[in-house]
């Protein structure tokens, strides 16, 4: 049999990153990710087992995926991940992890042994009060104490923190003074839109925002660009002297669609081929037919557009015909 291409899209851009949403359950209610009202949750007989995600993995290694990030919902709360997580680690692949960061003191031990370096922890206050109205639960202690201890373990650390207006912004300084002390990467995400998250342009705080913050307050002489690698979403930065550093990723702003290279796989198992792709393109069921899943998998991906899904232009991203087209982020996998 010939060896099957690498994963392709009509511009041209090689997939070779795959982010597998393991579950839409979630310990966490973001404001800004899950609607009030919460969600539907798929049938839990159309929800991936471990094996399934197992055997998906490896048909994407085949077609040249060399990187994979679970996320979700919260994927340290899927059933089997221990069992996900050391499967996956024994692939040819760099294996990464969002989490809210709740149960991270669970898993420290499992991702030190299998080898997974890379966490990205999501904060979006460093106070407490806010961060029950932020995230509808009241687990900053704990979050707080995982993350000291996962720096303490020498992982590589990215903190997801994102910003909406007069709710969160006045702490920009606060996350770039932990990152006086600390090497970790504060990550500050534009708000964006999705199904049921009350998305609204004037709540985004923009690259530019935080930019002229940042050198107001520290002056401009402080600020140092870093590089940013190929196929990075984030704008990277530090301060003078500063042990950690920080970035802006900026998909309402300043979006990075052109060198993109990433492929998501839901928990009930739909590719989307972008982040805010409408359609989807369902794996589950081709593979309980036992089909041959790459032909499905090239056909998902060829047709990617070019940016965002198809809303290019400002004028297209605000307009909430178009972007609630798309799920809420829980069950997307961010
Ligand atoms: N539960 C894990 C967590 O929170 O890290 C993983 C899943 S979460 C959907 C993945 C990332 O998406 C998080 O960093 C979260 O902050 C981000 N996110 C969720 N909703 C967002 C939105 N509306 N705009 C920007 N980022 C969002
Ligand atoms: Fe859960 Fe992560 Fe969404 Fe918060 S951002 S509700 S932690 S999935
Ligand atoms: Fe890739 Fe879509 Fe994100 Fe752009 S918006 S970087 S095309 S996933």
């Amino acid at each position: 049999m010939s060896q099957p291409t690498n994963i392709t899209d009509q511009f041209g851009r090689v997939h070779n990153y795959l982010r597998i949403s393991l579950t839409e359950r979630c310990n966490l209610r973001c404001t800004y990710c899950m609607p009030e009202e919460g969600i539907k949750l798929s049938e839990k007989e159309n929800v991936l087992t471990h094996e399934e995600i197992i055997y998906l993995a490896k048909e994407f290694v085949k077609l040249g995926v060399n990187k994979i990030r679970l996320t979700g919902g919260e994927p340290l709360v899927k059933k089997n991940i221990e069992k996900i997580i050391r499967e996956l680690t024994a692939l040819p692949i760099q294996l990464g992890i969002t989490t809210n960061g709740i149960l991270l003191d669970k898993y420290i031990d499992l991702l030190k042994e299998c080898g997974v370096k890379d966490l990205n922890i999501s904060l979006d206050t460093l106070d407490k009060d806010k961060f029950v109205e932020m995230t509808r639960r009241d687990y900053f202690d704990r979050v707080m104490c995982n993350i000291y201890q996962c720096i303490l373990a020498g992982f590589n650390i990215k903190i997801n923190a994102v910003l909406i207006k007069d709710q969160n912004d006045n702490e920009i300084i606060n996350f770039i003074e932990f990152t006086k002390n600390n090497n970790v990467s504060f990550r500050f995400i534009e708000f964006m839109p999705f199904d049921g998250n009350k998305w609204d342009n004037s709540k985004v705080v923009s690259l530019n925002e935080i930019l002229e913050k940042v050198t107001s307050h520290y002056g401009a002489g402080q600020l140092i660009k870093l590089d940013d690698k190929q196929h990075d979403t984030t704008k990277n930065y530090c301060i003078k002297g500063y042990e950690g550093s920080f970035g802006v990723i900026s998909t309402v702003t300043n979006p990075f669609c052109d060198s993109c290279n990433r492929i998501r796989l839901t928990a009930n198992g739909r590719i989307k081929n972008c982040l805010f792709s409408a359609t989807e393109t369902n794996l589950l069921s081709p593979l309980r037919a036992g089909e041959d899943l790459v032909p499905h998998i090239i056909k998902a991906v060829y047709p990617k557009k070019k940016s965002r899904g198809g809303m290019i232009s400002d004028e297209d991203f605000q307009d909430k015909e178009k972007n609630t087209q798309n799920r809420a982020m829980i069950s997307i996998g961010g």
